[in-house]
């Protein structure tokens, strides 16, 4: 009896080579699911699935049931997104957003508006004429906030206020609370200090359409401190190391951080 088949829409977040000529293709469903499946021959140069399969690639994917991992059977390719893999920039910009999805999400568990972010994301990482890495970042914060992890960039995590966030300035912040706390609050959590015009930037782009969003002009030492301030966030609360951010301060901002 043929396996069962299911039709998906599919981002594809990572690759990994199986055997000979095979590749296990880790998946962003339409639902906001992890797929995994392999596409056997894959690393055929004569494979019709290998220019269908790459990563940052959305496609319609037609999956037979396996004992273990699905199998590719046939691919549409919807986006190819090769600029997000032909040039440095536009590729270490991508980076970083599929390896959160990859890392945070599940098989069978779906999380709502984390598929069409993402190819939004990537949309506009491949073509905006601004610096692609402001399109990370918002694609980071939003992707965060539909998987439950949205930190609270303008209301105190103690009593709700909402703290004069001036320019310049430094404010506590709370890491391990979720966010920002005034400074009735501050003697009873335990804060750090961020500066005001990245909590600032964070919000706005967290409220911001990718569209509204290839427009702004973030200062660059706010765009990396910002990325520094979402990889910490991101290792607190999910546990996840992010080798894309890492590698995009060491070759891209040239920081030790
Ligand atoms: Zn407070």
């Amino acid at each position: 009896m043929a396996s069962p088949t299911k039709t998906i829409t599919a981002l594809v977040l990572r690759r990994t080579k199986l055997g000979e000529t095979d590749v296990i293709v880790t998946l962003l469903a339409e639902d906001g699911s992890q797929v995994k499946a392999v596409a056997k021959g894959a690393r055929k140069p004569t494979s019709s699935f290998a220019s269908r399969l790459e990563l940052y690639s959305v496609a319609k994917i037609l999956v037979a049931e396996g004992k273990n991992l699905d199998i590719v059977k046939e691919v549409r390719l919807l986006e190819g997104n090769e600029a997000l893999r032909n040039d440095f920039f536009r590729s270490s910009a991508s980076a970083p957003i599929v390896e959160l999805l990859a890392k945070s999400t599940y098989e069978n568990q779906p999380t709502a508006r984390l598929f069409a972010l993402s190819r939004a994301a990537l949309h506009s990482i491949a073509t905006t004429p601004n610096d692609p890495l402001v399109a990370t970042l918002a694609g980071l914060l939003k992707a965060l906030a539909f998987l439950g992890f949205r930190p609270s960039f303008t209301e105190c995590v103690g009593c709700g206020d909402t703290p004069e966030l001036a320019e310049g300035t430094r404010q506590t912040f709370s890491f391990f609370d979720g966010g920002v706390v005034c400074a009735r609050c501050a003697a009873h959590h335990e804060t750090t200090l961020v500066s005001a015009g990245v909590l600032q930037w964070c919000n706005t782009l967290l409220y911001s359409t990718l569209q509204e969003i290839e427009a702004y002009q973030v200062p660059a030492g706010v765009l990396e401190e910002a990325l520094v301030f979402t990889n910490e966030w991101i290792h607190l609360h999910l546990g996840i190391s992010m080798k894309s951010l890492t590698f995009l301060f060491k070759n891209v901002f040239n920081s030790s951080i």
